[in-house]
């Protein structure tokens, strides 16, 4: 039978075995690449690792980039503006988390102090969180920050567009990533790189729904009232501007702050009449957890914390801590210090309170069981509350506030890992890394696959979904990678250097 697999296809042979020799991928016409290191995702992650390694002396054309994203604040920038975080608005991590900027100096707000001429950003990075909030960047510094690095270390030039299909083993050493370019791009369906080392940063699978969501979307094929905030949803703002409504808001983290934000503004500025009904599964009523030094503000439903994990974590003694720590402690260290938080933001609770006072915002403790439509075309979500009350909240829309899916089974490329490449999992589900960050059980060779970000959850690190920890992974791996020879290291002389060509803009 002739072979109707397109040109340069993955073949029956590569697709069943772990370890490919040169051969087979020769056979198959897949056209084979030969690039030292590649990093997988084009996000972040990526960013963060090249922007270390040109640093530390490795030439644009030792690297390449495989991503789908033209830019690598690309998801980011469109998860926070459809999760109700536009480019103006504040984000959530603090002065020095600079992610063009490994050296965290001058801080954000340094910068945004100098820029706009605001003595008062001073003031409030000088006295946070006492007297003020704690200061945080606007998403349009960072966007536009990141775009100068990106032009400083060159990097377009690294950037090889595609969706990656796999990385699997290369007989002796190294690794074959097979990429697949956008469609008329290359003559072939495939391409492969090899490579010796590889690093994996591909942020989240998806999104993840609410169980009782999902099947009402599905049963009904209703995915215009049931809408998740990570998702585009401006539809309901608008149908909520222009007439009376119900919005049920279900979550505690930042998206759901935010959310509830957007509608309390619609409010006061366009006079909407929105009625919010806001779920807490587990309703907050003061501070909590181990005193004194781990308790944490809490109150009307709400854990509060600053940044999405303690700053210790980031770097100081919870840091640490957790490194020392057996898989057990560290999993009940994370348990504590872990959750769903929002930061106490003093326009937030004001309009919080307004809201309670004037009888628009109604924040319960409920699960929900079910949500069915009404005769009337709206949503019913009949709930259960832990003092055995029953309810039936109706409303015009549900905006599931709840979370993106980071199950490392439901992204095919590390699926195939666990599969083929020696991956393991930890106790948490995620991607089981070393202190270097090499995924264990992975090495070929003097190859070595590295990954970061939110697949790498629950092992030494905590914070490894968040700009200082993207880039913590960066230079350890870069660090892991100059110890290889693969790259110089960043000593006190390299790192002076070119801090000062990074403040004068020049390239690395
Ligand atoms: C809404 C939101 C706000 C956040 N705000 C902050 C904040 O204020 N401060 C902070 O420190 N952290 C924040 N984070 C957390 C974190 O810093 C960001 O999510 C960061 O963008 C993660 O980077 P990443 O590279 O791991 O993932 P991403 O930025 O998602 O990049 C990975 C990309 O890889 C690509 N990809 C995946 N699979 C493949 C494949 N097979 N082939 C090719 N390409 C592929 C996808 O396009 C994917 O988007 C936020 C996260 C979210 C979701």
């Amino acid at each position: 039978m002739p072979d109707a697999r397109p040109l340069g296809d993955l073949s029956p042979e590569l697709l069943g075995s772990s370890v490919w020799p040169d051969r087979a991928v020769l056979e198959a016409g897949i056209p084979v690449y030969d690039v030292p290191l590649v990093s997988v995702g084009g996000g972040l992650g990526s960013f963060t690792l090249v922007d270390a390694l040109r640093i530390q002396g490795a030439p644009a054309s030792s690297l390449r980039v495989l991503s789908n994203l033209d830019t690598p604040w690309q998801t980011w920038a469109y998860l926070s503006r459809v999760s109700q975080l536009p480019p103006r608005e504040r984000i959530r991590s603090d002065a020095g988390a600079r992610p063009d900027n490994i050296w965290g100096f001058p801080s954000y707000a340094l910068h945004e102090a100098w820029r706009d001429r605001s003595p008062r950003l001073l003031f409030q990075v000088l006295t946070e969180p006492v007297l003020t909030d704690f200061f945080s960047p606007r998403a349009e510094t960072v966007f536009a920050t990141l775009e100068r690095e990106a032009a400083r270390i060159s990097y377009a030039a690294m950037l090889a567009k595609g969706q990656v299909r796999m990385v699997r083993r290369r007989a002796g050493d190294g690794y074959f990533t097979i990429l697949t370019p956008p469609a008329g791009a290359t003559p072939t369906k495939r391409i492969a790189i090899r490579s010796r080392f590889v690093h994996l940063a591909v942020g989240y699978p998806g999104l993840r729904f609410l169980p009782d969501l999902q099947e009402f979307r599905e049963t009904h094929n209703d995915y215009h009232r049931v809408v998740n905030a990570y998702e585009p949803h401006e539809h309901v703002y608008e149908f909520l501007k222009s007439r009376p409504g119900v919005v049920v808001v279900r979550g505690a983290g930042i998206v759901a702050s935010r959310v509830l934000h957007r509608l309390m503004d619609d409010r006061e500025r366009y006079g909407s009449q929105t009625q919010i009904v806001h779920m807490f599964r587990t309703f907050v009523s003061g501070a909590h957890g181990p005193g004194p030094w781990m308790r944490r503000r809490g109150g009307d439903g709400w854990a509060y914390q600053a940044f999405t994990l303690p700053k210790s974590a980031f770097g100081g003694q919870l840091k640490a801590r957790i490194r020392r720590a057996d898989g057990a402690g560290r999993a009940e260290l994370m348990k504590v210090i872990g959750g769903t938080t929002t930061p106490r933001l003093r326009p937030w609770q004001a309009q919080m309170r307004a809201g309670r006072e004037g009888g628009w915002y109604h924040p319960v403790q409920a699960v929900v069981d079910r949500v069915e439509p009404t005769p009337d075309g709206r949503l019913a979500s009949l709930t259960s509350s832990d003092d055995g009350t029953r309810a039936r909240h109706v409303s015009d829309f549900v905006i599931d506030c709840t979370g993106l899916e980071a199950g490392v089974p439901e992204h095919r490329v590390l699926a195939d890992l666990l599969e083929h490449g020696g991956a393991r999992r930890n106790g948490a589900g995620r991607l089981m890394v070393g202190e270097n960050f090499a995924v264990t059980g992975t090495e070929n060779g003097d190859g070595v696959l590295y990954a970061s970000g939110a697949a790498t959850a629950g092992n030494h690190f905590p914070a490894v979904d968040s700009f200082l920890g993207l880039q913590t992974a960066a230079l350890d791996i870069a660090a892991d990678l100059a110890g290889r020879g693969f790259c110089a290291r960043l000593g006190p002389l390299r790192s002076t250097g070119q801090w000062l060509r990074w403040a004068s803009g020049r390239p690395v």
